[in-house]
């Protein structure tokens, strides 16, 4: 296999790509804390019936605050539930959706690193089109045309391909939806209760503050709702 990176270049591939297995796990686990999207089963929200927004669940048989809706899978109402992630196992919700955000912004670079290789790669052994698609690449490794190693490089970037268009498909659509800031059950209801009258405002509201830095440095801020109480248009005004 040939050197397609520079031996002067290597420290910065090395950082670079430390940081995206950084990003990329550290967001995933985050996601993966979805204990704290469910929708609490207090005593003390049994009163809460009277409040505005809260409604009976009459699978979980519990009072469930605005924002939150059941799902099947997870066996729980969540907390501003966005959508079931199977990739996270589990939903997500109103401490997870910008982790989930930046999970899919990182992978997309990730895939993006794995394609720029592929294409240096390709270009260093300045290998054939025909060998660059999945069924054409086995078949001249079967007889011995290429080495198998070509054929695992093919596979991965088409992996690569696969994976960057459900990224991009996925960090689109919630980028669009925090601009209205609403989830994705609002956004189809075309509900807008909760609509703060800017994007910026919207934004701010759907990943919390400092979302602007936090897709680069992985601290925590605290979002401007328990998940419980939500402010509307006409407490803001
Ligand atoms: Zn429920
Ligand atoms: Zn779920």
């Amino acid at each position: 296999m040939p050197s397609i990176i520079l031996d002067s270049e290597l420290l910065y591939w090395r950082l670079f790509s430390s940081l995206i297995v950084f990003q990329t796990f550290y967001n995933w686990f985050q996601c993966c804390r979805k204990y704290v999207n469910k929708a609490l089963k207090r005593e003390e929200d049994a009163d809460k019936s009277e409040n505005v927004g809260w409604r009976l669940c009459h699978i979980c048989q519990y009072y469930a605050p605005p924002r939150s809706f059941h799902c099947k899978i997870c066996k729980a109402c969540i907390l501003r539930q966005d959508h079931h992630c199977f990739f996270a196992a589990g939903c997500i919700g109103q401490f997870t959706t910008f982790y989930f955000v930046t999970l899919c912004l990182w992978l997309m670079i990730g895939q993006l690193v794995v394609l720029y290789c592929t294409f240096l790669y390709v270009k260093a052994e300045a290998l054939s089109w025909f060998s660059l698609f999945p069924p054409t690449s086995l078949w001249v490794s079967l007889t011995g045309s290429q080495p198998w190693f070509n054929f695992l490089f093919v596979v991965m970037a088409t992996c690569a391909v696969l994976n960057l268009a459900i990224c991009t498909f996925y960090l689109l659509m919630s980028t669009y939806a925090a601009t209205d800031n609403v989830t994705f059950h609002e956004g189809s209801k075309g509900i807008k209760t909760f609509n703060r009258g800017s994007v910026v405002a919207n934004v701010r509201a759907a990943w919390g503050c400092y979302y602007w830095i936090r897709w680069l440095l992985p601290f925590y801020a605290a979002p401007d709702s328990n998940g419980y109480d939500w402010k509307v248009r006409r407490h803001l005004d």
